[in-house]
């Protein structure tokens, strides 16, 4: 470490080890199409649907396409005439439906598993600044539904330039090698993963060198999926989602959910374990509910617990779920991104808004941003992918958020 800084705060997530989220966000492997996000969301009769970023099939693992899902489930209660609608989560996907049926006139409750609302967007305060531990940007902004209400609520955003990121060590990608990454993930065999695509790549890869091509590939699918690439999808894994014009939140996403919260009855602390579905109604469960407040019956109800809580068997149903429904669970998975936020005494890194670090070995790969402009003390955001998580993320979190305060001052210090 080359400058002398002191780490004024810092923040570590979890999501792989948490038990209400089991991954980041949701990946089609090597044996699923976008078809099988499409059967998830199916509507089960006329009583039970499932919502969540995992249903969308063309803005999976975003927080707009969760919200969209959430709402569209709504719509189809309130298009059946069900009078009393009860949502299982309170992420984006459940507060979207909430808030529609809500404003419908229908009697809705949202049960929550967690002491919070948000599910894979958490607030956290770090240092006496507001921050992100899950969702930070407005992704696809131009055509973003909670864009769009951000700017209502006159909220400070700030765009990242995705398209250039400052690697030390490295100079700019070609657009030949994205052009070609692409053709050979779209003719590969139907149920291969991304490794053997880039494995057949690796033995002849002029015109580019084979470390320029394990970057890119680092840079563009390790860091976007966090999964293991003999597990993703060649054809499907490689998802839209980051670009030109994202947009962070100063403040957080917190200002919308509060916002999309406003007068809904959360039951917070009531992780659902079992879900019956009768011909004229569901009826919830939530055996470790305080107060004894253990089932409610609805007419219907919208699930938007994350895939693996459901592929873990989380939620027992009653009946099962169909088959094309058990079949997507398994054909879909959640790869492992971790972040940490570090608040400095002072900036030690250059002017640029998005950085990308590539750790000792392959598939080793962290993006960072500088979110300095949240309050004005120097901030940065990591994200974290690959192999070296094993390492990094061990132990309490002070000792996780020094070990990633080196790897940033080694690269950039
Ligand atoms: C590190 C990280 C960075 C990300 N960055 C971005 C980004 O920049 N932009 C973006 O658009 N997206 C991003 N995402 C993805 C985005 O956060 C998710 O796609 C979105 O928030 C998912 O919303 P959801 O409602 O489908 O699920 P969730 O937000 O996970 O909501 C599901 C809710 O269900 C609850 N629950 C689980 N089990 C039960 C149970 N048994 N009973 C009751 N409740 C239960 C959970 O606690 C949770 O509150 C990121 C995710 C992570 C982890």
């Amino acid at each position: 470490m080359s400058i002398k800084v002191r780490l004024l705060g810092s923040a570590v997530s979890h999501w792989a080890t948490d038990p209400w989220a089991r991954g980041s966000w949701s990946l089609i492997g090597r044996h699923g199409t976008p078809q099988d996000r499409v059967a998830l969301g199916t509507p089960i009769g006329d009583r039970l649907r499932i919502a969540g970023e995992a249903t969308h099939p063309t803005r999976a693992g975003m927080t707009h396409g969760a919200y969209e899902q959430g709402v569209a489930a709504a719509t189809g209660a309130i298009e059946l005439g069900h009078t009393s609608v009860a949502v299982v989560g309170a992420g984006m996907a459940g507060l979207g439906a909430a808030r529609t049926l809500h404003d419908h006139g229908v009697q809705v409750q949202i049960w929550e598993a967690r002491d919070r609302i948000g599910g894979r967007t958490a607030g956290v305060d770090v240092a006496s600044g507001a921050f992100d531990l899950g969702a930070n940007w407005l992704q696809q902004y131009d055509d973003n539904v909670l864009a769009r209400l951000a700017e209502k609520l006159n909220l400070t955003t700030i765009p990242t330039d995705f398209g250039n990121p400052l690697v030390p060590g490295a100079g700019p990608v070609p657009d030949a090698l994205e052009d070609e990454l692409r053709k050979r993930l779209a003719s590969a065999a139907p149920q291969a993963g991304v490794a053997e695509v880039l494995d057949d790549w690796l033995r002849d890869p002029a015109p580019w060198t084979a470390a320029e091509i394990t970057r890119f590939v680092d840079a563009e699918i390790v860091m976007d999926a966090g999964a293991p690439l003999d597990w993703l999808s060649a054809r499907h894994g490689f998802e839209p989602g980051v670009g030109e014009g994202d947009r962070w939140i100063v403040g957080g996403y917190r200002l919308l959910t509060t916002h999309l919260a406003t007068g809904l009855d959360i039951h917070l602390n009531h992780p659902v374990d079992r879900i019956r579905v009768d011909p004229d109604r569901v009826t919830l469960h939530a055996g470790s509910a305080p107060g004894g407040n253990t089932t409610l019956e609805a007419d219907a109800v919208i699930v938007t617990v994350p895939l693996p809580v459901l592929a873990a068997g989380a939620i027992t149903f009653d009946p099962p779920l169909p088959p094309d429904h058990q079949a997507a669970l398994t054909h879909l998975g959640a790869g492992r991104v971790e972040k940490v936020i570090l608040r400095f005494d002072r900036r030690f890194w250059p002017e640029h808004g998005y950085y990308r670090v590539h750790g000792p070995a392959p598939r080793c790969v962290s993006e960072w941003l500088d979110a300095t402009a949240a309050d004005g003390t120097p901030t940065l955001v990591g994200l974290f992918a690959g192999p070296w998580l094993d390492t990094l993320w061990a132990g309490p979190d002070d000792a996780i958020a020094t070990r990633c305060a080196a790897v940033i001052q080694e690269a950039l210090g």
